[in-house]
């Protein structure tokens, strides 16, 4: 069972989810929705996914990221990204704060812009109070590739997409930037699709 993920030029993903109270986190209908939009986001798979995206304009995201995604990249693109595998778990209701405000500089993509990739510019290290899916407040504290994941999912709750922050010349299909510029560093990407 999956849900249907919506893709740009649906509303729902340009407002602002509403805030869920304490008392209606436990419920079912979310507690359901939660357990739907685990298995949607690994059927697709991704590691993210925000209520908006299934049509929901509420602020909950799930996130996950899997040892068995990073096969595609090699020992050093993980340690460049600093990405790591990341448990399954809940955000419900964040407020971002940015710890390093060092911006990193990679590919990035979105469910809900299918096919397409781009260049974004995302804050080193940031901290999220939020909601866990058991109504309990939680600090989280992240950086790297998971820093980057959690700026994207939070942007979806409050109706912000990737290609609002992404460096426009960079955009690319999925297809040609894996065949073109998955061995290029953001720099050279920058220099020879950036404005003349
Ligand atoms: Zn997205």
């Amino acid at each position: 069972l999956r849900l249907k993920i919506v893709q740009a030029g649906e509303e729902v993903l340009r407002q602002r989810g509403r805030e869920l109270t304490r008392a209606e986190i436990p419920s079912p209908k979310i507690q359901q929705l939660i357990e739907l939009m685990r298995e949607t986001m690994r059927d697709a798979p991704g590691v993210g996914l925000a209520a908006p995206q299934i049509g929901e304009s509420i602020q909950l995201a799930v996130i996950e990221d899997r040892a068995e995604y990073h096969r595609e990249l090699t020992q050093e693109q993980l340690r460049e990204r600093d990405r790591k595998p990341i448990p399954f778990h809940v955000v419900i209701n964040p407020k971002l704060i940015i710890t390093d405000n060092t911006s990193n500089d990679f590919f990035e993509g979105c469910l809900s812009v299918a096919g397409y990739t781009a260049i974004v510019s995302r804050a080193h290290s940031i901290a999220v109070e939020c909601l866990n899916e058991h109504a309990e407040s939680v600090k989280i504290e992240a950086a790297g590739w998971y820093a980057r994941i959690l700026q994207h999912e939070i942007d979806h709750l409050h109706g912000t997409l990737y290609v609002d922050r992404m460096a426009p010349r960079t955009w690319t299909t999925l297809e040609n930037a894996r065949r073109f510029w998955k061995d290029t560093s953001a720099k050279e990407i920058h220099s020879r699709m950036g404005a003349k």
